[in-house]
């Protein structure tokens, strides 16, 4: 027998797949779409949401690092996997074990690739990063070409594609997109007519916001899950409903109690109640991703009614104020993130709170839970 934790995270694979099939249309239903998996699915299972997308049509996945994109095949995912931020070189015979996509941006990194393509006597094809104006990750447009001639020169190696990376897509009023576009457009060029390289730059923001960015391939995370990259003001731009959030996360609570007013709740005693108080007890904390910047400003839904958190957030507990709720016990189940009767709380309503992301609270709940897959 096994016993459950309280707290689950469920995921909705109907969610992910009608996402999906949203972001192929605003895509243009002939540009391959890339599922970004990385960070455990941001949350939502990295194999198993690479498998609703997968049932939906999708044949291209990327994460961050090598160890994920072993995991992924190793599950039986079929497809091309893209590893979008590079590898140790000692790791480099794995591209080949395991049939995955490099993306580089260093000489070294091509230099590896190019001596086992060569031992295995098979050619590997690869991705250039390049940073148009995201400034994180890439090899600079104006090197570009000398580093397309040094990796074109080694044996093994096809240049394949090239990438890059927006930094503020989700605004659709953004300069630094279209300078970033006509810059990768620029680099593509001539990568298109030598090597018959694929060009891929869109994130979700993109897709959303910028029909101009698709080129050969787009790459779209946040919105697979349910969610536009610019939050609350998405919803302006989105304004349909028509994403659908896949995670809810949900606890019962432990204990019931009645306190007089004047009574100091939680580590620190920030919260002393001002008069007499229904408190419920629930067996979630930080650990669960719940944050402690929640303290005293987070809501979650009881009987569908929204109700405050109060005092500090512990490490595996937290108290809310049922006062005035009738029939309020142990066992009932309490939301914190979706939807309870007519109530719902998302992740930008947390993010909002958080001073943070949809994305970052995805990542937390998802990946320190139980997920149950409907
Ligand atoms: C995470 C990531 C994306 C997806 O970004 P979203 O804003 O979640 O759509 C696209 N490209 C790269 C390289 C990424 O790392």
């Amino acid at each position: 027998m096994t016993v459950e934790s309280y707290n689950c995270v469920r995921v909705s694979r109907t969610a992910l797949q009608n996402n999906f099939e949203l972001l192929k249309e605003k895509s243009g239903q002939t540009v391959p779409l890339m599922a970004m998996v990385k960070a455990d699915g941001y949350g939502h299972g990295m194999v198993e949401s690479a498998r609703a997308f997968s049932k939906g049509g999708c044949r291209s996945f990327g994460v961050a690092e090598l160890c994920e994109a072993v995991a992924l095949r190793k599950s039986g995912l079929l497809g091309d996997i893209y590893v979008t931020i590079g590898f140790r070189g000692d790791d480099a015979d794995l591209f080949f074990e395991y049939q995955l996509i490099p993306v580089i941006y260093s000489v070294t990194a091509a230099e590896q690739l190019s001596a086992r393509a060569v031992a295995h006597g098979r050619a590997i094809g690869v991705h250039i990063k390049v940073d148009t104006g995201m400034g994180r990750l890439g090899i600079l447009p104006h090197e570009t070409m000398e580093f397309v001639s040094l990796v074109s020169s080694l044996p093994g190696l096809k240049i394949s594609g090239v990438m890059s990376h927006f930094p503020e897509s989700d605004d659709p009023t953004s300069v630094s997109t279209k300078e970033g576009l006509r810059k990768f457009g620029q680099v593509c060029g001539e990568l298109k007519t030598r090597f018959g390289a694929i060009c891929h730059i869109a994130n979700s923001g993109a897709v959303l916001n910028f029909a101009d960015t698709r080129c050969d391939m787009v790459r779209a995370g946040i919105a697979l899950y349910g969610y536009h990259p610019a939050g609350r003001a998405g919803d302006r731009i989105v304004n349909d409903g028509s994403l659908i959030p896949a995670m809810s996360y949900s606890t019962q609570i432990i204990q019931v109690k009645k306190i007089p007013a004047g009574t100091g709740i939680s580590y620190g005693h920030t919260f002393i109640t001002n008069r007499e108080t229904i408190l419920a007890v629930l067996p979630v904390g930080y650990e669960d991703g719940y944050s402690r910047g929640l303290s005293n400003c987070g809501e979650v839904l009881v009987h569908g009614v929204s109700v405050p958190v109060r005092g500090r957030i512990c490490m595996n507990m937290c108290m809310v104020d049922v006062t005035g709720i009738d029939g309020v016990s142990v066992g009932d189940e309490v939301v914190l993130l979706g939807k309870q009767g007519k109530r719902q709380i998302d992740a930008d309503d947390l993010a909002d709170k958080l001073d943070s992301i949809s994305y970052e609270v995805l990542c937390k709940l998802g990946n320190n839970n139980n997920r149950i897959y409907t």
